[in-house]
């Protein structure tokens, strides 16, 4: 029998996190751009951001034929979330800056690099990087180094980063959920080995 599937979080019914997601303001305007292959994984915390933050966008593809259009919103200045050798670490806003189109790819790293090879918009854009030090509270991925963070938490670091002192905690309660969820059902190590994608 297939399971059924909440239609807004993608998790089982059973385990509904919806009622475990805020609706938070932010200045900044967080546009996720998520490469297929991630939509099913267990862990797909780019959608729990989107849900949680009002002034996010989630798009699901490869190649974003609606760039132009998604980049130039007025009032904001696109960066992208992406390591480079001219990306800058976030700061908070000062009174006259205008707020981030925070553009972030949803992948593993090298699905991301794809996705900016196939989407030279994207690749072009200005970049910015999380600010020192961002170690993962739940160290899930396999990380490159110890810097990498899921998708949510990287947001919730770079809103907390930009728009301090203001909190974005609560965008980590569903996320929390799962994280225990999972590891209660599968048992911590197999979860390790399995759930490391970055
Ligand atoms: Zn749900």
């Amino acid at each position: 029998m297939p399971r059924i599937q909440c239609p807004r979080c993608l998790r089982p019914q059973s385990h509904c996190l919806c009622p475990l997601i805020p609706s938070l303001d932010s200045r900044t305007r967080v546009l996720l751009l998520q490469h297929p292959s991630e939509v099913n994984h267990a862990l797909n915390t780019a959608r729990l951001a989107a849900l949680g933050l009002k002034n996010a966008e989630l798009i699901v593809g490869e190649v974003f034929e609606d760039l132009p259009r998604l980049l130039s919103q007025t009032g904001y200045q696109a960066r992208l979330l992406f390591p480079g050798e001219d990306a800058h670490p976030m700061q908070a806003y000062t009174a006259s800056d205008e707020p981030l189109l925070l553009v972030v790819p949803d992948g593993t790293w090298r699905k991301a690099r794809k996705m900016l090879h196939l989407n030279p918009l994207l690749a072009a854009l200005p970049r910015v990087t999380l600010a020192e030090g961002g170690v993962s509270r739940y160290r899930l991925r396999k990380a490159p180094g110890p810097g990498a963070l899921s998708t949510v938490e990287a947001i919730v670091q770079a809103l907390e980063t930009l728009e301090a002192p203001t909190s974005f905690a609560p965008l980590l309660k569903p996320f929390e959920a799962l994280i225990e969820g999972q590891i209660a059902a599968m048992g911590e190590e197999t979860f390790l080995r399995n759930h490391t994608h970055q």
